[in-house]
């Protein structure tokens, strides 16, 4: 047995020389032909980017590839839409917010020092209120 003779032809992805080759599709941007095993990896693959999701917090359905997936702090599954996905963000980072003055956890509502104040960052309520007794 000698494999003299015969063209080998090798796979584009994993490098395996292959008996029966698979043309790829051009959408894969691919050169070159592949094994059984690859090309159904690639289908699986680009027919999961095709395929329609819905955002786990809205349910609103977009194409998987213009859905986000959620940061791993959030401990979420799924995917988010973009908006949603902002959002999320916006509401972790606020979450790590706190007070300045008094280190007291921030929530959706806070308040920002005055220029002429020495204090950066954001306040708590009750801070704010004594910066401005104390500095008008
Ligand atoms: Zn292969
Ligand atoms: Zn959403
Ligand atoms: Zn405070």
């Amino acid at each position: 047995m000698s494999l003299f003779g015969r063209k080998s032809v090798i796979c584009a992805i994993c490098k395996k020389q292959i008996s029966h080759k698979h043309k790829p599709k051009s959408e894969w941007q691919i050169e070159g032909p592949l094994c059984g095993d690859c090309y159904v990896t690639q289908m699986q693959k680009f027919y999961e980017l095709s395929l329609r999701q819905k955002c786990v917090i809205c349910e609103i359905e977009k194409d998987v590839p213009d859905m986000w997936e959620p940061r791993y702090q959030w401990d979420m599954k799924g995917l988010l839409c973009k908006a949603c996905f902002d959002k999320k963000d916006t509401e972790h980072k606020n979450l790590k917010e706190f007070c300045k003055i008094c280190g007291k956890k921030l929530g959706m509502i806070r308040y920002n020092p005055k220029n002429k104040w020495p204090v950066k960052g954001q306040l708590c309520r009750e801070c704010w209120d004594s910066q401005k007794a104390k500095l008008g």
